[in-house]
């Protein structure tokens, strides 16, 4: 793709970034390059001058990124011209590509890249449909089932290194968490509105999702109006920030028709011994404590639990355990 555009436009260089939308900012990440000349186009960034290009272009893409047509350009006074082609959806693309010409490429040619980028972007759409919700583009259960295991160990690897970093603060020891989202009272907004208000608010919340968290956390849609949140290496204090920041977020958002939407979350702190059912359940736990007393609250299983608030899970028995029991019994 990067070479396509590269000679559609008789340009002297062609990076494609991928992008994406955090809370505040953005995300550009180098993919491919060619230059003009070049054997090839290639992934091995090793010897790439990113920081400049990055610095040079940032407001480029991020004016591409928002643009109506998708494409912005820059005038580099006697340096040529750098367009930026956005790909996908005004205000979220997926990839944007950055092209460096001497000369200013016709209307025609520009029309021409970026159709090409589309189809591109219809193909790498494609190949995520099985992976990802169709109503909100967040990931879907399934792919939380086949990742939850690397996300774990990742976890682990983790934590074993932070500790050995922050022993003397364990509120500090940046961790693995995992909430679970769900929307307050949605059958009724389903009842009162219709269900394409409804799937309105499924597709704003998980905009704010978006934006709310960053590029390196996992979110997915789990079905219905609930939705799953692993938050990556972050302490304590910063999870239940997070977290906070997320809820007030939605409730501060103005949902079109709807007004005022509010939703609760529970989580947990992932312990790499158990298993993704556990976690589920644990965070789940929180989640009906916030449903129970008032809703619109986030709610860590560890505090309710340290209060006496919910209750810890009965410790499963194995049956070798129950049999020496009942020996022990007759024995007696
Ligand atoms: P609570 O505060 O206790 O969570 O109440 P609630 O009404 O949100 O919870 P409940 O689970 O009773 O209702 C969820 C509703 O979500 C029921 C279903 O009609 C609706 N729903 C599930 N999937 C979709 C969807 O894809 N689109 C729309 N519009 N509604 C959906
Ligand atoms: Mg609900
Ligand atoms: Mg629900």
């Amino acid at each position: 793709m990067v070479v396509t555009c590269l000679e559609i436009l008789d340009a002297r260089f062609a990076l494609l970034h991928g992008f994406r939308a955090t809370q505040d900012n953005y995300v550009a990440t180098p993919l491919a390059w060619a230059v003009a000349g070049g054997e090839s186009a290639t992934t091995n960034l090793d010897h790439f001058d990113l920081d400049e290009t990055l610095l040079t272009a940032a407001p480029l893409l991020e004016e591409a990124a928002h643009a109506e047509g998708g494409v912005a350009m820059r005038d580099v006074e006697g340096a040529g011209y750098i367009l930026a082609f956005a790909v996908g959806p005004q205000g979220m693309p997926v990839a944007i590509a950055e092209v460096h010409c001497d000369a200013l490429p016709s209307d025609g040619l520009n029309d021409c890249v970026h159709e090409l980028l589309g189809i591109y972007a219809e193909h790498i759409g494609l190949l995520d449909y099985a992976e990802l919700d169709t109503l909100t583009r967040l990931h879907n259960r399934k792919t939380f089932d086949e990742n939850f295991d690397r996300f774990i160990s990742m976890a682990e690897a983790a934590q074993q290194r932070e500790e050995e970093e922050f022993e003397t603060d364990p509120d500090k020891i940046p961790s693995c968490w995992l909430g679970v989202v769900d929307i307050d009272r949605f059958k009724r907004i389903n009842d009162n509105f219709g269900h394409l208000f409804g799937d309105e608010v499924l597709i704003r919340v998980a905009d704010l999702l978006k934006r709310n968290f960053r590029t390196s956390d996992r979110l997915f849609r789990f079905g219905g109006e609930e939705f799953v949140v692993m938050l990556r290496f972050v302490s304590k204090c910063s999870a239940a920030a997070v977290f906070e920041r997320f809820r007030l977020a939605v409730e501060t958002h103005d949902f079109p028709q709807v007004g005022q939407v509010t939703c609760s979350v529970g989580y947990v702190q992932i312990d790499p011994s158990l298993t993704p059912a556990e976690i589920l359940s644990r965070a789940d736990e929180a989640l009906y404590y916030c449903k129970a007393n008032g809703r619109n609250l986030v709610k860590r299983y560890e505090d309710l639990l340290a209060a006496g608030l919910i209750t810890a899970p009965l410790a499963v028995v194995s049956n070798d355990e129950l049999q020496a029991d009942i020996d022990a019994l007759f024995d007696n």
